[in-house]
């Protein structure tokens, strides 16, 4: 599902001035496989640029989030996290042991989600849905 996406080339589509600080960030953002927080994506870009300071990390993620190139979740845990918006949907489930986040499409459940919102009267433009559980091999 993690097809990478290029979010300097949809900054520039979507005419964002793109700044080196801002390119080595949406490096990071584009390579992650995970879906970090603003933490994470500062230490991983100040890897390469150690001069970017977490508060730039903070604008650029608010700025790539306004721009809509950006999705930002939260997992409950209190920390926002971050995923370049996917070209196709999916949903998540978030182990809540170790805080590993497991991607899925589930056709059955886009489809019930839609006959739900035309229940109530809606056609269903959007969704989101999160599953937190334990892993059942780990369960005592
Ligand atoms: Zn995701």
């Amino acid at each position: 599902m993690h097809q990478s996406i290029d979010l300097e080339a949809l900054c520039a589509e979507r005419g964002l001035r793109i700044t080196e600080q801002r390119r080595v960030i949406a490096r990071v953002l584009s390579e992650a496989e995970d879906h970090p927080d603003v933490e994470q994506l500062h230490r991983r870009a100040a890897e390469i640029d150690p001069k970017i300071s977490i508060a730039t990390v903070y604008r650029t993620v608010r700025l790539f989030e306004d721009a809509g190139i950006l999705d930002r979740h939260d997992f409950g845990d209190g920390r926002s996290r971050y995923e370049a918006t996917p070209e196709a949907h999916h949903d998540h489930l978030i182990d809540v042991e170790t805080g590993r986040v497991v991607e899925f499409v589930d056709p059955e459940l886009e489809a019930l989600q839609r006959q739900i919102a035309e229940k109530l009267g809606y056609r269903l433009v959007d969704h989101r849905m999160e599953l937190y559980g334990v892993r059942l091999d780990r369960e005592d």
